[in-house]
């Protein structure tokens, strides 16, 4: 187990999976949130047989896979089951990403979750990060990287916690409004921070 953990967080388009992959390059492992919310509902699961006994059979896709766009319909407006699957697969993603954390033996390792904060995951780690870019950056960016209107980045940005509370919160800030290479520069700097302070505990 890595005993050092850096929760790296920001808003969609913020540039967490850009600043993940230069930690990466640099011989950190990854835990990355996003990947175990997909693993723990794959084809075979325990995750993915108790979602079917709850909602039927036409949870599923033809292959066997999960049908998530089935799956958000019946969630979208009824909160109840909502609850009922966060219930289930919060705590299966907590302990999932906890046992790739344990397997890490990097000097430290990063968790990457875009909703840290929101879902209480910084408990689960020594201190986090935050990618930071204004509003107007993070919609410029994110309309050219997915194809999509202002109009939808806004909705996603008003379900994530604002600009504000996540700066409140972070222990480290990298403002990814500049070049690629002024970001590099500015992980490699925390890269040698956070060695020293695994080196510490
Ligand atoms: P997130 O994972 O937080 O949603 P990404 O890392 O995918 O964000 O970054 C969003 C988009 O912005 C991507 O297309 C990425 O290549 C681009 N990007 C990230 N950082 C920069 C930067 N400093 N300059 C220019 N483009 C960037």
């Amino acid at each position: 187990m890595a005993n050092f953990i850096v929760g790296l967080t920001g808003g969609i388009g913020s540039g967490k999976t850009t600043v993940a992959n230069l930690f990466a390059e640099l011989g950190i492992d990854l835990v990355d949130a996003d990947i175990v919310s997909r693993e723990v509902v794959a084809k075979g699961t325990p995750g993915l047989q108790k979602i079917v006994e709850h909602f039927g059979d036409e949870i599923l896709l033809a292959d066997g896979e999960l049908n998530r766009s089935v799956l958000r319909e019946k969630i979208f407006n009824t909160p109840s089951e909502r609850e009922w699957l966060n219930n289930l697969l919060h705590p299966m993603i907590r302990q999932k990403m906890l046992n790739q954390l344990q397997k890490a033996n990097s000097p430290y390792a990063i968790l990457v979750v875009p909703l840290l904060f929101e879902n209480g995951l910084d408990s689960l780690v020594n201190c986090t990060l935050v990618i930071d870019i204004s509003p107007e950056l993070q919609t410029k960016r994110t309309m050219e990287r997915d194809g999509v209107s202002a109009q939808q980045v806004q909705n996603i940005m008003g379900s994530q916690a604002s600009r504000a509370e996540k700066l409140a919160k972070a222990d480290d800030v990298i403002d990814n409004q500049g070049t690629i290479s002024e970001l590099t520069s500015k992980v490699v700097s925390l890269h040698n921070k956070y060695i020293k302070l695994a080196e510490c505990t």
